[in-house]
């Protein structure tokens, strides 16, 4: 057994360190600022064009997209590292594209949608969201009720979807609907590539989230889709689903530790150069402990992540490992910067440090892809069902 990184996957998590230290920690202070003033979560167009201009440059676009249309073709393992240390700053950053939908179109997609959607999402010239959620289907997703109907060569599609990522700027959206009532999640559920300004694909509104992100709920009224932007075989797309939200899963556990590692290094600067009492707080057992804690469920994090990514790479079924990474890193890392927050007193309720935006992050995170108690419900009903 080595748990030593390969050189490459080394000198690409380096890689990655150096462009967070130079591109995007400088930033940060305008980022905090600009939430602070209720401006929301975002970096101002010129720096992001300057930022994407550098990251293309260093080699860092399409890092897990196929080498066909540009990608390297870098296995889940070698990502662990890069969104860990994307993940240490508040400056918040994407290197194009966003894993995900990458991994679903990848799963899915004819040679004309290769063409049309895959290569400039690699490329980086398209934005993507997936619709999944609805008002009454966010944990079971196989409970929603949105539906496609077929019309000829085309599908129509009915319904209503909610806290939907990016859906107002979208280039496409991928929306999930019922193709077949009966069969549902086996078998009755498909995958639709919706383009932005579709007639009947309507944002109803903006839905302000805390950390100043944001979701939209979005209306299918009518929406005609062309029979060729069906995605994947009909009825088939909980499977590549799972794909993309497995990996949305995986790349979360390595934010989170990300975030808990900054976290901790900044109470390991702080701590011994606060005095109370008389004595540092780093003299204080309390403080102590929670570093202690912290460095090793940190340790425990990334070993478990590590696990999961390099099984997932050798085509194991990892959807135990991916609910258990999933729950304990985002738990863990909301642990460590609360403790952080409270180390830095007065100073870590304010919106000049990042531990605010991270610990609002890790907030929405113990939600998004499956809640917490979700994902220990799944854990434990798999190791009772085994039982019985
Ligand atoms: C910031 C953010 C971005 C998002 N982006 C998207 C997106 O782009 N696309 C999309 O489709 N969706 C998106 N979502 C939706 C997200 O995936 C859902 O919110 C999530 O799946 C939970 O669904 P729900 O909110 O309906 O909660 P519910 O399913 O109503 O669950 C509420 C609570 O009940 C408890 N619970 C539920 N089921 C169980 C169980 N079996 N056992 C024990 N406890 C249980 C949990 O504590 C859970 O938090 C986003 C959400 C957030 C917060």
């Amino acid at each position: 057994m080595d748990f030593e990184l390969s050189e490459e996957d080394r000198m690409l998590k380096d890689l990655v360190h150096k462009f967070v230290r130079d591109q995007l920690l400088p930033l940060e202070p305008a980022v905090l600022a600009r939430e602070a003033e209720g401006k929301g979560l975002g970096i101002a167009p010129a720096d992001h064009k300057r930022i994407d201009d550098v990251s293309r440059t260093l080699g860092l676009w399409g890092l897990d997209a196929p080498k066909d249309v540009g990608g390297m073709d870098l296995p889940t393992v070698s990502l662990v590292g890069v969104n860990e240390e994307l993940a240490r700053t508040v400056t918040p950053y994407t290197l194009p594209p966003d894993s995900p939908n990458l991994r679903m179109l990848m799963a899915t997609v004819t040679a004309r949608q290769r063409e049309i959607y895959l290569a400039p999402y690699v490329r980086g010239e398209s934005i993507s969201a997936i619709g999944i959620s609805e008002p009454g289907a966010g944990s079971d997703p196989a409970a929603m009720i949105t539906r496609a109907e077929r019309d000829g060569e085309d599908w129509v599609l009915n319904g209503r979807k909610i806290w939907t990522s990016r859906a107002a700027d979208a280039d496409f959206t991928i929306v999930m609907a019922i193709t077949d009532r009966e069969k549902r999640a086996r078998g009755g559920i498909s995958a639709f590539l919706v383009d932005k300004g579709t007639p009947g694909f309507n944002v109803l509104r903006r839905i302000p989230m805390i950390g100043g992100q944001a979701t939209y709920e979005v209306a299918l009224e009518d929406c005609r889709v062309e029979g060729w932007k069906l995605l994947g075989l009909e009825g088939h797309a909980f499977a590549p689903m799972q794909i993309r939200l497995g990996t949305r899963r995986v790349q979360m556990a390595a934010w989170s530790i990300g975030m808990a590692q900054r976290a901790l290094d900044m109470m390991c600067e702080f701590a011994p150069r606060r005095v109370t009492f008389g004595q540092p707080l780093s003299e204080r057992q309390a403080v102590q402990w929670w570093v202690a804690d912290a460095a090793t469920h940190i340790h425990a994090a990334r070993l478990m992540t590590y696990d999961c990514a390099w099984k997932l790479d050798q085509g194991r079924d990892v959807r135990q490992e991916i609910s258990m990474i999933k729950a304990y890193a985002t738990e863990m890392a909301w642990e460590v910067v609360d403790r952080a927050m409270q180390t830095f007193g007065a100073m870590g309720m304010t919106k000049e440090l990042p531990l605010q935006l991270m610990a609002t992050r890790l907030r929405t995170m113990r939600i998004y892809d499956g809640p917490t108690e979700v994902h220990k419900w799944v854990v434990a009903r798999n190791l009772l069902g085994a039982k019985r």
